[in-house]
C-alpha cells in the first residue's frame, strides 16, 4: 500500500452510527475509500454488501481494514476474526463486552503487526482537548457528572442494550467516563456504586458512582436513562484556580461560567484522522479505562431492582 494511496475499509454493522456518523466520515476522508460493508439485514447504495464477516474476509483480501459498528456482544469474536485475517481493526465504543476482551484484541494486533483502535468518541468532542489543556497542572478538588438521558428516544429498538454485555446506561454513560478519563489531571478508581435493574431487563437503567482521584478528590457521577426533557451530557470539575463547566457532551465549554472557544463538533471526522495517522506509522491505540471503570461498578456496585421498563 502506498502512503498516497487511500486505505480501503469496510464497515461491520450497518445500524444507527454507522449510518449517522461513520460513513459520512469516511466519505470525507481522502484517506480512506469505503469499499465493503458487511451486513446481515441491509446496504449502502454502491457499495458491495456481504452477509457474513467470514465472505468478506474470504472475497475481499484487498481491504485492509474494518470498523466494527456492531453491539458489543459480538465485537470481540468479530475482531479476532478480522485481525487473525490480517486486517486493521477500528472498535466502536465500548471496545468489548470485557477487559479481557480488550486486553487480548490488543496482544493479537501487536503479535499480528496490525492497528487496532479502540475509538472513544466522545474524546474527539471540541471542548474535550481544551478542557484537558486547561486542567493541566491545576489541582482538583471535586468533579460532578450528571449524563441523563431519555432511552425510548436515543435507542429505540435496540434490544441488544438490555441484553447481559449491552451495558445498559453505561452505554451512555461511558462516554461520559471516556471524557474524564481524558481530562483530569489525576488518575480516579471507583470506591461505591448503587445500579438499578428493572425487574424485567439484564442491564442497569440508573447508576451512582463515587470515585477518588490520585489525590483524594471526589468524583461522583449520576447517569440516568429515564430523563424525559431537556437532556443532560454535563462535567463539571472545581479546581484550585476556578471551576470548568463542560456540557453537551463536551461540546461545549465554560470556565467560572464565561464560555470559552473551541472549534466546531466533528467526533468521527476526528476518529478517522486519527486511525489514518495510526495506520500510517503502524500503531494501535486502546485504552480500557473508561471500560475498567464500568466493570469495576459492576463489581462493587450494590444492585436495586426497580419498575420494569416496557419501551
Ligand atoms: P444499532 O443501531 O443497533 O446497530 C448495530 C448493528 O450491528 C445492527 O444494525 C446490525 O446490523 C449489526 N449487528 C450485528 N450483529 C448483531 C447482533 N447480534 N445483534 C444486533 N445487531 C447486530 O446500534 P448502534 O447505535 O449503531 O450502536 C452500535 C455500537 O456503536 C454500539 O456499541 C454503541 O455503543 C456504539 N455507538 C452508538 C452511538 C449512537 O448514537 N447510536 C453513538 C456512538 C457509539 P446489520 O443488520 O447490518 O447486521
Amino acid at each position: 500500500m502506498k502512503a498516497t494511496e487511500p486505505v480501503s475499509i469496510a464497515i461491520a454493522g450497518v445500524g444507527k452510527i454507522a449510518r449517522d456518523q461513520h460513513i459520512p466520515s469516511i466519505g470525507r476522508n481522502p484517506s480512506f475509500t469505503l469499499a465493503a460493508t458487511v451486513s446481515r439485514n441491509t446496504h449502502v447504495d454502491g457499495v458491495e454488501n456481504f452477509a457474513t464477516l467470514d465472505t468478506f474476509l474470504e472475497e475481499r483480501p484487498d481491504v485492509a481494514a474494518i470498523a466494527l459498528c456492531v453491539p458489543p456482544q459480538v465485537r470481540f469474536t468479530m475482531a479476532r476474526q478480522a485481525l487473525m485475517a490480517g486486517r486493521h481493526v477500528l472498535l466502536e465504543k465500548p471496545p468489548g463486552a470485557s477487559v479481557a476482551e480488550v486486553h487480548t484484541l490488543k496482544a493479537l494486533a501487536e503479535e499480528k503487526g496490525l492497528s487496532l483502535f479502540a475509538t472513544w468518541h466522545s474524546r474527539f468532542a471540541p471542548a474535550v482537548g481544551p478542557a484537558k489543556a486547561w486542567l493541566a497542572g491545576k489541582t482538583v478538588r471535586r468533579a460532578t457528572i450528571v449524563w441523563k438521558e431519555d432511552v425510548r428516544r436515543w435507542h429505540p429498538g435496540q434490544a441488544w442494550i438490555w441484553e447481559p454485555g449491552g451495558a445498559g446506561v453505561f452505554d451512555p454513560g461511558i462516554n461520559a467516563l471516556s471524557i474524564l478519563t481524558e481530562i483530569t489531571p489525576q488518575p480516579v478508581h471507583l470506591t461505591a456504586a448503587e445500579l438499578e435493574f428493572p425487574q424485567n431487563r439484564h442491564t442497569p437503567i440508573a447508576a451512582r458512582l463515587a470515585f477518588i482521584d490520585a489525590a483524594g478528590a471526589p468524583v461522583t457521577a449520576d447517569f440516568d436513562w429515564r430523563q424525559t426533557g431537556p437532556q443532560s451530557w454535563d462535567i463539571t470539575v472545581e479546581t484550585d484556580a476556578g471551576v470548568l463547566a463542560l456540557s453537551e457532551g463536551g461540546a461545549k465549554m465554560a470556565i467560572d461560567g464565561v464560555a470559552a472557544d473551541h472549534g466546531p463538533e466533528a467526533e468521527y471526522d476526528g476518529i478517522y484522522a486519527r486511525f489514518a495517522e495510526l495506520l500510517a506509522t503502524g500503531a494501535s491505540d486502546v485504552d480500557v479505562s473508561p471500560l475498567v471503570h464500568v466493570a469495576d461498578a459492576f463489581m462493587l456496585g450494590k444492585r436495586i431492582v426497580t419498575d420494569p421498563f416496557f419501551e
